[in-house]
Order: C-alpha cells, then sequence, then structure tokens
C-alpha cells in the first residue's frame, strides 16, 4: 500500500461498521499523513477514539445539517492547510424499510434520499475547493487516490438491472433508489471534473454484518473491507465514474 498512498484522507460515518473498519486499514499505510474519521456524536464513538494515532483526528458531522458541513468544511480546510484533500470516502448512511404496498410517506422517503444522496452531493460540493487544490498539484491527467478521489459508498441494491425484486419482496425500495441516485451523481460528477482531474466512483461492499446490514447478513467487515480498500488503491483513469464491487468486478447500473 505504498506506491500510490494518499496523503490526507476524509471518512465520513467513521463511528461503526463499514466506516470504522475502513478508517482502521487505511491507518496501516504510513505513508498517510492525516486522516479525519467524522462521527455524529464524537463523545460516543469510543472504537474511533481507541485507535491512538496521531495521524487520526476524529471531527463532528451530521450530514443532513448544512451548519455542521460548514464547521466540519472549515475545520477540514485549517487541518489541510494548502496540502488540499486527497480522498473523500462518501459512506455515511441510513436504510428505512419502504414498500409500494405500504402506507405512503413522504418523509421516510424524504429521509432516506436525504441522508445517502444528497448530503452526499452538498458536502462533495462543499468540499471541492480542497479537492481541486490536491489535484492541481500534480501535472497530466492521471487519476488517483494519491491525486484525487471521491469514493461513494452505494450498494449492490442500486442496481436497477441485477438483483431487483421490488419492494414487496424485499422492502427497500427507498434505500434502493436513494442508492441508484448515488450511482448518477459518481457518473455525473466524474464527467463534470474531468479537467480538475479527480477521480469518481461508486462501490458496492457486499452484505455485510453491521447495523444497518443486520445479523444474517452473509459476511463480516474482516472478509470485505480489507479487500475493498485494497481496490482504493488500484483505482486509475479505467474506473472513473464506474460502479464496482470491492474487489472491482464491474457492476450493472
Ligand atoms: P452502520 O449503520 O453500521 O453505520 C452507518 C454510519 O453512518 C454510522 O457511522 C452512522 O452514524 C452514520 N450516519 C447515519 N446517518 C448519518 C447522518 N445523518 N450524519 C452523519 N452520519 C450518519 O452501517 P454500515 O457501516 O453497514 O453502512 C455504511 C455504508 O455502507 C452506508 O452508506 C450503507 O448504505 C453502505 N452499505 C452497507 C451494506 C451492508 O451490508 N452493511 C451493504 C451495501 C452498502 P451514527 O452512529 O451516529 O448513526
Amino acid at each position: 500500500m505504498t506506491s500510490s498512498s494518499p496523503k490526507s484522507v476524509v471518512v465520513t460515518g467513521a463511528n461503526r461498521g463499514i466506516g470504522l473498519t475502513i478508517v482502521q486499514e487505511l491507518i496501516k499505510d504510513k505513508n498517510i499523513e492525516l486522516i479525519i474519521a467524522t462521527a455524529r456524536d464524537v463523545e460516543r464513538a469510543g472504537d474511533l477514539k481507541s485507535i491512538n494515532d496521531a495521524r487520526l483526528h476524529i471531527l463532528p458531522l451530521e450530514v443532513t445539517c448544512d451548519k455542521s458541513i460548514d464547521q466540519f468544511v472549515a475545520k477540514t480546510t485549517e487541518l489541510l492547510g494548502s496540502n488540499g484533500l486527497n480522498l473523500l470516502v462518501n459512506n455515511a448512511g441510513v436504510m428505512i424499510p419502504y414498500q409500494t404496498k405500504g402506507e405512503p410517506n413522504r418523509a421516510a422517503l424524504a429521509e432516506q434520499f436525504d441522508v445517502n444522496t444528497i448530503s452526499m452531493v452538498i458536502l462533495t460540493q462543499k468540499l471541492l475547493p480542497l479537492l481541486r487544490e490536491s489535484a492541481l498539484k500534480s501535472s497530466g491527467d492521471q487519476l488517483s487516490i494519491s491525486r484525487c478521489a471521491v469514493i461513494n459508498i452505494s450498494s449492490g441494491l442500486a442496481s436497477i438491472s441485477q438483483n431487483n425484486y421490488g419492494s414487496n419482496f424485499m422492502p427497500l425500495l427507498a434505500y434502493s433508489m436513494s442508492k441508484t441516485a448515488v450511482n448518477q451523481f459518481t457518473k455525473a460528477f466524474s464527467i463534470d471534473t474531468k479537467d480538475d482531474h479527480i477521480l469518481s466512483v461508486a462501490f458496492e461492499p457486499g452484505w455485510i454484518k453491521t447495523n444497518l446490514g443486520g445479523p444474517n447478513a452473509e459476511l463480516t467487515l474482516e472478509e470485505t473491507i480489507p479487500t475493498l480498500v485494497s481496490s482504493f488503491y488500484k483505482l486509475n483513469n479505467t474506473h472513473n465514474g464506474g460502479y464496482y464491487l470491492r474487489d472491482l468486478t464491474v457492476l450493472p447500473y
């Protein structure tokens, strides 16, 4: 994990589950100089705080709150100085049951989209000056996480064409739709930032035992996240705007 290490990383929703494990993996890379991990409630982020490493900074972030995002971006800017941000991992997410057979519920649909999709777009936009700053420090067209990348944690349920059984079989309509929109954002952002040389990729980590994945999930964090993180290091121009399984297998939209 040395040839293409980012110098700085932000991981959202890092106090537990996949976000925490991504941080635990990345911290093993001694070439990374700064890891900013976010938690809604820093006081209660015990597992994150138990990582004893001066390169790790834990900052509060409620992704649905613009004031919280602005405070986070200000603090992140202060920590990064003029170096810019190399890698943003948009991981924070929620899964709320929804099916067309049930009662229509605008609030349940909106909350799902707010956390999983809208907040990802807003946070990425607000971090764009820092991302550009790092990307423009290198010349040429080469894309990598050591230059600048936005990695969005999507889901296998984002795919319209694969494993789509409708919402009555699996009552996760709002979740699936919000993650399909994450893939749309990933692709659009990769096109929008072509001249900025920012790599943008969406990943399906697998169905994993976490609070969100539940106890019946088929995989563990240990079985999946090391593979996911090692894929980050393999990303290049050919992956820009794409949607992949954790091992970089191409997934259909
Ligand atoms: P967890 O429920 O274990 O963790 C979710 C994380 O997101 C927590 O840190 C949580 O913080 C944070 N979060 C939720 N809402 C907000 C918010 N409004 N503002 C800031 N942070 C927030 O889930 P996972 O680790 O499993 O999921 C992480 C990502 O991976 C999600 O995007 C999920 O959709 C995706 N994913 C998960 C799969 C799985 O099988 N587990 C499969 C495919 C994708 P807090 O502790 O404060 O609630």
